[in-house]
């Protein structure tokens, strides 16, 4: 049986072949903290977390055929709801629209404010806040947690931990249990769930995001932050010696030292007591003192937590505060510091502003002005056209014509771009008209087989564009589509009818 391993001599580039690749855990004990950022976290915690459970269950009125669920992917009818906004599927770009303002949203907030929206908002951050305040409720603040991790299991122990975990995973049920009612009527799908009839792709669903959110937000935590989330690693390339961090003002709290040491040597020490108040309740357990890190999440409750210090011993408070880079150095030197307004509103911070803002109010535009109707128009190919008897060219078309509402609608269909131009359908036996009143069903797409008539004499060139417009016939909106039509060559008579 091989011995324990020994200390292997180090190799030529200093490392130690038996040292372990990844470093052990060490488990964060977050400290209950008060003040003003701890306030707004609880703030956007209740705001985010109640938009989330509560959206699906609001109604909105959309009339007797649609869903009055106001926030509803629809994927069995390929629709998405939200309030008065229905988007079918090919419309998707609006969606595509809004996760681009999504990403540029997240770069602008980057740029101005650091990484506010890890923080405060990020559902990672969120429900692990949640979840450490359940810990907190049940087993008591850090020490009482340290203490009870390190005691032998008792009765006590026990029933902490048992009522944690189940709290644990009621929020966990509750989480996935919100996600799935996004895709059906809510009240629908909860009398399913409950009489055991619902589809199993909802227990599914429901089982794999209550197993993700109780690992990621109670055991995993800040690990999913520093290890296996790419926004910190993609922010750094964002952030300037103008972004906002949180910042540990060395050049006042160094050398750090104890308030007796500060009073025996008056003005060698440092405004910082080395208390650790900051490093006892930062949630992923690092120290802010040791300058910007990756696993900083920018929550600011470091900040909480030292300005309460500061107010205790007297001094002045923001030893850790929010500020640049920049502004950090001008401070420390004495100098005028620029007015916020000037840092937040530079040309990067300004650009994302505008192309974001551009982007939102034209996808508004396109929003207000879309029509409650299509139409798509293909041109048959065999044949292309047809030499009447009477010498008049005849072409014929797949014409479909979508209907967005939920009632039949009726649509007048005409051509234009070449004089004289009837249209017919071959199977109604009807002549030939300058218009057709075509009938759609609600919601949905109608095809007709069109043929449309024109006199020779009309005719210039080979291949003419004409425009297909689809009018309703009680005057509400109108869409076209341009095609070609196609006739013989002067020397070509072409097919015979
Ligand atoms: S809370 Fe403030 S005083 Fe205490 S260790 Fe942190 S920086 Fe120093
Ligand atoms: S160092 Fe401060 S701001 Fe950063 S994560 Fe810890 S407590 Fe939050």
């Amino acid at each position: 049986m091989p011995g324990p391993l020994k200390p292997a001599p180090a190799a030529p580039n200093g490392l130690n072949p038996n040292s372990a690749f990844y470093k052990a855990r060490e488990k964060v004990h977050p400290k209950k903290v008060e003040g003003p950022f701890r306030l707004f976290k609880w703030a956007v915690l209740f705001l985010t977390l109640g938009i989330y459970y509560i959206t699906p269950w609001l109604r909105w009125d959309r009339g007797e055929f649609s869903p009055d669920q106001a926030v509803l992917v629809d994927l069995a009818n390929r629709r998405f709801y939200f309030g008065p906004i229905e988007i079918w599927p090919q419309e998707f770009y609006y969606v595509a629209g809004l996760l681009i303002m999504a990403g540029l949203g997240l770069f602008l907030v980057t740029t101005s404010v650091g990484r506010a929206w890890c923080g405060y908002a990020c559902p990672q951050t969120v429900w692990t806040d949640l979840y450490m305040a359940v810990e907190r409720w049940v087993e008591g603040d850090r020490n009482d947690r340290i203490k009870l991790d390190k005691a032998p299991m008792s009765a006590e122990k026990l029933a902490k931990r048992t009522t944690k975990h189940a709290i644990w995973l009621g929020i966990a049920v509750l989480t996935g249990g919100a996600w799935v009612f996004y895709f059906t009527d809510a009240p629908t799908l909860l009398r399913e769930l409950l009489t055991g009839q619902a589809p199993f792709v909802a227990y599914a669903t429901i089982g794999v995001l209550t197993f993700t959110t109780y690992s990621l937000a109670g055991l995993m935590r800040e690990q999913v932050c520093t290890y296996m989330c790419p926004w910190p690693r993609i922010q750094s390339a964002m952030l300037d010696e103008d972004s906002f961090l949180v910042t540990y003002k060395a050049w006042r709290g160094e050398p750090r030292g104890s308030v007796k040491s500060a009073e025996a040597a008056p003005g060698t020490i440092g405004d910082c007591v080395d208390c650790m108040a900051c490093v006892n309740v930062c949630p992923t357990g690092i120290d802010i003192r040791n300058g910007p890190q990756l696993e900083c999440i920018t929550c600011a409750l470091c900040i909480d937590a030292c300005n309460d210090v500061m107010d205790k011993l007297g001094r002045p408070r923001d030893l850790i505060g929010y500020t640049t880079l920049k502004r950090d150095v001008a401070e420390s030197k004495g100098e005028t510091l620029a007015p916020m307004w000037k840092v937040i509103a530079r040309p990067r911070v300004l650009i994302y502003g505008a192309v974001w803002a551009a982007i939102g109010i034209g996808m508004l535009v396109v929003l207000a002005g879309r029509s409650r109707m299509d139409i798509s128009v293909a041109q048959e190919r065999n044949p292309v056209f047809v030499v009447l008897s009477d010498g008049d060219i005849r072409n014929s078309y797949t014409v479909k014509l979508l209907n967005k509402e939920h009632r039949p609608r009726e649509f007048d269909l005409t051509v234009s771009g070449l004089d004289n131009a009837r249209l017919s359908l071959p199977v109604s036996g009807e002549a030939p008209a300058k218009r057709l009143r075509l009938k759609v069903r609600p919601d949905g797409v109608d095809t007709y087989r069109v043929q449309v008539r024109v006199p020779a004499a009309s005719i210039e060139d080979e291949q003419s564009e004409i425009v297909f417009k689809a009018r309703a016939a009680d005057g509400d909106g109108d869409t076209m589509e341009t095609t070609r039509f196609t006739a013989p060559e002067r020397e070509d008579d072409g097919d015979q009818e």
